[in-house]
C-alpha cells in the first residue's frame, strides 16, 4: 500500500476541488504545487485590506445552481456584478455590447433604432457561416462596434489577427436590446467576501498540500507516494513534448499602488485600442466595495508565451488543436492518471467549469 491515494499536481481549482471531493469519500490525498501558494491563478495577494487578483480579475458566475452552492459551502459570496467599461480613444463605452453602448456610438433610444443600424452594416458585408473570429464578430454587430471595440482589444489580446483566431472566442460576449451592463448572462454572480483564498483554503481544509514543489523535479518519487495521480499541468509538459509545444497566450501584470481612495470608478476598464499596449486597468477594491484611503490597480499586458512563462490562454487553433489531440490520444490510455483543468484540457475554462469539470471527474472516479 502506497501513502496517499491520490497525488494531485496542482493546487488550482481543479486539483483543490478533485482534492476535497477525494478527502470527503476517505481517500487520502497529496496536493503538491510548483508556486509558493495554492489557488493556481485565482490567488490573491492581500495588501491592506485589499485582495489583489495577482494573476487577472476573476469574476464568479454560473448558471449551475450546485456549483454556486458548492462555492458558498465554503465562502460567502458578495453581489458584484461585472459592468466593465471600455475606453476607446478617452471615451467610455459599455459592456458587454447593449443599448447603452448603441447609445453611447450612435445616439439611437430605442431597440428598433440600434438593430436597423446593425442590420444594415452587417447587411452590406454578405457573410455565410463566420470562419474565424472576424466573421463571427462582424455578424454579431456589424463593422462601426468590431472597429472600435472587438478588433483593437483582440488582437493586442491575442497577438494575431482577428482572421486568424477561431470564432467562439468573440461569443463569450452577450450582446443585447436592453440596457443591461451585466457582462455575463449567468443566474449566479458575485466574489468571495474577504477573498479567493478562503475558497481555496476552505477546499483544501485537512488536505496534505507541498508548496514549491515541481512534479518534474522528480516524477518517479511523486508517482511512487500514490495509487493514483491527478495531473492538471500542461499535457504537453507530462508527455516530454513529444509532439511539440501546444501554444498559450501569456500575460504580464504591473501592479501599482496609489494614495487615492478611487482611481477609475470601476472594477474593470477596458483599453480598446490597437495603440495602448495594455488591454485592461483592474482596480482591485471595487471588487469587494472597498472604502480604504489608497487603491491598487492592475495593468493587464498581453505577452508572447514562450517555455517557461505563465500559460494563461490555450490558443485552440487548427494547428493546436490537432496537436492536443495527439496528447489527448496518449492521456486516454493511462488507467493511473486522471487529467483535468484549463491546462491538462487545453481549453479556454471559466472557473465554474473547471470546478464542474473536477466535480463530474472526481464523481467517475470515486462514486456518489
Ligand atoms: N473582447 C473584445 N473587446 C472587449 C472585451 C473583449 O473584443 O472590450 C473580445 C476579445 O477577443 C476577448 C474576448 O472578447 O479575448 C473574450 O473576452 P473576455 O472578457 O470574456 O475574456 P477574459 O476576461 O477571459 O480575458
Amino acid at each position: 500500500m502506497k501513502q496517499y491515494d491520490y497525488l494531485i499536481v496542482g493546487a488550482g481549482l481543479f486539483g483543490a476541488t478533485f482534492a476535497h471531493q477525494a478527502k470527503k469519500r476517505g481517500k487520502k490525498c497529496l496536493v503538491i504545487d510548483k508556486r509558493f501558494h495554492a489557488g493556481g491563478n485565482i490567488y490573491c495577494k492581500e495588501e491592506e485590506g485589499i485582495n489583489v487578483h495577482y494573476y487577472g480579475a476573476h469574476i464568479f458566475h454560473t448558471n449551475d445552481r450546485d456549483i454556486w452552492e458548492f462555492v458558498n459551502s465554503f465562502v460567502e459570496f458578495n453581489r458584484y456584478t461585472n459592468s466593465p467599461l471600455a475606453n476607446y480613444k478617452g471615451k467610455l463605452y459599455n459592456l458587454p455590447f447593449n443599448m447603452n453602448t448603441f447609445y453611447q456610438l450612435w445616439g439611437v433610444t430605442t431597440p428598433e433604432e440600434a438593430q436597423q443600424k446593425i442590420n444594415e452594416q452587417i447587411a452590406s458585408l454578405n457573410i455565410g457561416e463566420p470562419q474565424n473570429l472576424e466573421e463571427q464578430a462582424l455578424k454579431l454587430v456589424g463593422t462601426d462596434i468590431y472597429e472600435k471595440l472587438i478588433k483593437g482589444y483582440t488582437e493586442k489580446q491575442w497577438g494575431r489577427k482577428a482572421t486568424e483566431l477561431p470564432a467562439f472566442i468573440i461569443k463569450r460576449l452577450p450582446v443585447r436590446y436592453t440596457f443591461d451592463n451585466n457582462y455575463f448572462n449567468d443566474k449566479y454572480q458575485g466574489i468571495p467576501i474577504g477573498g479567493y483564498n478562503k475558497l481555496t483554503e476552505g477546499l483544501l481544509a485537512g488536505i496534505d498540500v507541498q508548496l514549491n514543489t515541481n512534479f518534474f523535479d522528480d516524477v518517479e518519487h511523486f508517482k511512487s507516494l500514490a495509487e493514483k495521480i491527478v495531473y492538471t499541468g500542461p499535457l504537453d509538459e507530462y508527455y516530454n513534448y513529444q509532439f511539440g509545444e501546444l501554444e498559450y497566450r501569456s500575460l504580464r501584470f504591473e501592479h501599482k499602488r496609489l494614495e487615492t481612495p478611487n482611481f477609475q470608478g470601476n472594477a474593470v476598464v477596458n483599453y480598446n485600442e490597437r495603440e495602448i499596449p495594455y488591454t485592461r486597468i483592474i482596480e482591485h477594491k471595487h471588487f469587494e466595495f472597498g472604502t480604504q484611503p489608497h487603491t491598487i490597480i492592475t495593468y493587464e499586458y498581453p505577452a508572447t508565451w514562450e517555455k517557461g512563462m505563465e500559460p494563461y490562454y490555450p490558443l485552440n487553433d487548427d494547428k493546436n488543436s490537432k496537436r492536443f489531440k495527439q496528447y489527448q490520444e496518449l492521456s486516454e490510455k493511462e488507467s493511473n492518471v486522471i487529467f483535468g483543468g484549463r491546462l491538462a484540457e487545453y481549453r479556454y475554462y471559466d472557473m465554474h467549469q473547471v470546478i464542474g469539470s473536477a466535480l463530474v471527474k472526481a464523481k467517475r472516479e470515486l462514486g456518489d
